[in-house]
């Protein structure tokens, strides 16, 4: 059984650590201070007894626990991010612990009246009895994903402590600038060496996810011409006409306020506008790469259709790709997929399998090669003053990452004979 003051009394000396990214700066790490806690975790790393402990000049933490059978296992890996996100205040994260939670609202900070209420976030209700940890309503908690980074050295310190249980070699990764989108860029997937991998990001207890979005952003610069408005008759384009007439004429119901599921989506984020020029900003989404690709196209066609009505090339179209649905990279190694599920039933989590509506560092990286699906790391309501994580779900994804490591070591030992 993994030791639940262990796992609160890590994960808290994680938390104190400021390790926000800045999506403006162009460095890798893209701030300073994430240096902290990289080289805290290399110690650590190294303290525990782990080997090939190092640490790269963008910050990119990596160590292996070295196999204890002598049977062929492939490697495997696990990986998550330190850096926090820029969403909100990540300063001086001051939490609070609420043992054997009653399934009621938290007041997280009195004198600003911040409630976390259990009918607004009716996920709090099946933590009822367990021991949460919240924030005080002036920042974010950093659970994501300071509870992967928890759960990764905890069951490699527990593995150690424990060479009773087979496991092959297991390679572990910690990365800056999840939050910005650039966790994967620079992580060296060749001296990573593993077979595959399982970032531990995910949410609540039981979730495993394999499918992301397919993504491309769009950006549609209509082109008008103005002309004083008094003398404007048969000579007044206005881009602004024109823009609206694009909208419109995209399916008004497929938008991320209307979909779910795997249903794809175009979203305008950002639209601005006059006579001479408006610019409107669409995101792309679809699991599905044949839809994707028609979204990209039906979003051409358009442009051409309507400049073929005033008679000029007034819409540019510029798509780009953003990343790819890491099914295509997963499918063929299913195997990985069910052995994190039989983990989880071993330790009685009840699997959750959900496409993910977004993009994981995992699905850039199955990409590049390490096939990566995502594992629940516990905790919800990320980014923002109402985070909070059950110490309990930490404590379970931690026993996860044991089992797999052991399932990974039988599976291939019985393959053997
Ligand atoms: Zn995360």
């Amino acid at each position: 059984m993994i030791d639940k003051k262990k796992i609160i009394d890590r994960f808290i000396s994680y938390i104190k650590i400021d390790t926000q990214s800045d999506p403006e700066s162009k460095t890798t790490p893209s701030t300073e201070k994430q240096w902290d806690l990289a080289r805290k975790l290399a110690e650590e790393l190294a303290e525990m007894g782990m080997e090939e402990v190092s640490i790269d000049e963008n910050a990119y933490v990596m160590a292996s626990l070295p196999a204890n059978v002598s049977h062929q296992v492939p490697v495997i890996g696990f990986i998550s991010h330190f850096d926090t996100s820029p969403d909100f205040n990540a300063t001086n994260i001051n939490p609070q612990i609420i043992e054997d939670y009653d399934g009621k609202d938290i007041v997280l900070n009195k004198e600003h009246d911040i409630v976390l209420s259990s009918e607004y976030f009716d996920d709090l209700k099946q933590y009822k009895g367990q021991t949460l940890i919240t924030t005080d309503g002036t920042s974010l908690l950093s659970a994501d994903d300071k509870a992967g980074i928890t759960e990764i050295m905890t069951a490699m310190q527990y593995l150690l402590e424990h060479p009773e249980i087979p496991h092959g070699k297991i390679r572990v990764g910690f990365t800056p600038d999840e939050e910005i989108g650039r966790g994967a860029h620079k992580f060296d997937v060749k001296k990573f060496g593993a077979e595959w991998a399982y970032t531990m990001d995910g949410s609540q207890i039981g979730e495993l996810e394999f499918e992301n979005f397919n993504a491309a952003k769009a950006v549609i610069s209509v082109r008008g011409k103005g002309v004083h408005p008094g003398y404007a008759k048969d000579k007044m384009i206005n881009s602004q006409y024109i823009a609206v007439d694009f909208i419109n004429s995209l399916p008004r119901l497929e938008t991320p306020e209307h979909t779910e599921d795997r249903q794809g989506f175009f979203h305008l984020s950002d639209m601005k506008g006059a006579v001479e020029e408006t610019i409107l900003e669409y995101i792309i989404r679809d699991h599905d790469l044949n839809q994707f690709e028609a979204r990209k196209q039906m979003m051409q066609d358009l442009a051409s259709e309507i400049c073929s009505q005033y008679n000029s090339d007034c819409i540019a179209v510029e798509i780009t790709d953003q990343y790819f649905n890491m099914r295509e990279k997963i499918e063929p190694v299913m195997h990985i997929v069910n052995l994190a599920e039989k983990a989880m039933e071993a330790v009685n989590v009840k699997p959750l399998l959900k496409p993910i509506r977004g993009g994981t560092d995992g699905a850039q990286l199955s990409y590049m090669g390490l096939p990566c699906p995502n594992i629940f790391a516990g905790g919800h309501n990320f980014h923002g003053k109402y985070e909070y994580v059950p110490v309990e779900s930490m404590q379970k994804a931690t026993e996860v990452i044991v089992k797999l490591a052991e399932l990974t070591s039988e599976e291939f030992k019985e393959n053997d004979l």
